[in-house]
């Protein structure tokens, strides 16, 4: 067992295993390329940082002419309106009329190399094939073909052989993975108002959990320009739920991104019945499910003066009008608050006083918490 930063990790796959797995996707590359008769040799192209070890290994067990090149990818917000700017560092080579190889560490989703592909296609090179130690066939969702696995596992988070938890790990011999704790999967929910938010954050620090609000991420977007946020802009101004479509695809793919969380809170979500068996549906494929749904109760004038206070400095739209304000607890009385039944009916449904200091509302949730854990 050992700790990087505040997880502890336990032995998952071993040197030998890795050294098979290694090897298989060594003797497939070779099948494919060692007798080849080509001008020029194919260019593997390593993606950095978690592929270094990987990367070396398999050099060692290729005895054909190659070329290898290391690159970073890196994707960042461009000042233009184009929106993401992706691009490889540390490489140049003409790639023109190459066969390339990519070597990967590990492929769960599939998005960097679903953005890296288009950059080396442009390029105009002959053939890319993909190479990566560990696949998670479970998320990966992509449409381009792996064509070299060393070895599938499912979704859970690993680390050593060059992959990182927040940069650590990386010297580790063998891969370990995450030890498995029950998660504590909370929904905190309530009116617009009800202070989710700002209670949210201190159940963070205390029982370690991924905050996840659905209106922070679409704010997010919005503020970006993305495709996204265009999309939730018209329904947020106006109060209205943004479809049940795009906010579960969206907060899937939240949920994704944090195979490391030990449980979380899920704030402003779900806000329908379709989106609480969606919740349900993709939670049980980790294994875990929705453990309490904590309500804070406020009544609608105390909601309507908070948060016409709080428009004045959070620059929400949607906070600014009392008519928009209205709406919104109209929604979420009209489309929203059946879905404390769906939780009330699995005995999952625990109502918190929300009026009084925030310290006093704090406590009511850890107490309904450590009963609930004990
Ligand atoms: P919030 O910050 O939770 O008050 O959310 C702000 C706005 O984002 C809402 O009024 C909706 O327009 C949109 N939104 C947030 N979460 C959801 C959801 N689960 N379903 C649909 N729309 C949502």
């Amino acid at each position: 067992m050992i700790k990087l930063h505040n997880k502890t990790f336990v032995p998952y796959i071993n040197s030998l295993e890795i050294k098979k797995a290694v090897k298989k996707v060594a003797q497939e590359i070779s099948t494919d390329f060692q007798n080849r008769t080509d001008k020029q040799p194919p260019l593997f192209i390593a993606i950095l940082n978690g592929s270094f070890m990987f990367t070396s290994d398999l050099m060692k067990e290729l005895s054909f002419n190659l070329e290898i090149s290391f690159v970073k990818f890196s994707s960042y917000e461009g000042t233009s309106s184009t929106g993401n700017i992706n691009q490889l560092i540390g490489f140049n080579h003409d790639i023109k009329n190459r066969d390339i190889v990519i070597v990967e560490d590990i492929i769960d989703t599939g998005n960097t190399l679903e953005k890296v592909l288009p950059i080396l296609n442009d390029l105009n090179v002959k053939s890319i094939k993909i190479a990566t130690l560990l696949l998670k066939p479970t998320v990966f969702n992509k449409k381009y073909s792996i064509n070299y696995v060393g070895l599938e596992i499912p979704n859970t988070f690993v680390v050593g052989y060059g992959l990182d938890y927040d940069e650590l790990g990386r010297n580790l011999k063998e891969i370990y993975k995450l030890k498995d704790t029950v998660m504590l999967n909370i929904v905190l929910f309530g009116p617009p108002g009800a202070g989710k938010g700002t209670q949210a954050a201190r159940l963070v620090d205390r029982y370690n959990l991924y905050h996840l609000s659905t209106g922070d991420v679409f704010r997010y977007n919005i503020k970006n320009e993305t495709e996204l946020g265009k999309l939730a802009k018209g329904y947020i101004d106006n109060g209205q739920l943004v479809p049940d479509e795009v906010t579960i695809k969206m907060l899937e793919s939240e949920v994704e991104k944090h195979p490391e969380a030990e449980g979380f809170i899920f704030d402003g979500f779900p806000r329908t019945e379709v989106q609480a068996d969606a919740l349900e549906s993709f939670l049980s494929k980790r294994n875990t499910s929705v453990k309490l749904m904590l309500a804070l109760d406020v009544n609608e004038d105390e909601l309507v003066n908070r948060l016409l206070l709080r428009g004045k400095d959070s620059g929400r739209a949607d906070d600014a009008n009392e008519e928009v304000i209205r709406n919104r607890i109209k929604v979420y009385n009209d489309q929203t608050a059946v879905v404390a039944d769906y939780y009330n009916k699995q005995n999952k449904f625990i109502k918190i006083d929300g009026v009084g200091s925030i310290d006093d509302i704090t406590q009511r949730l850890f107490d309904a918490i450590d009963t609930f854990k004990s």
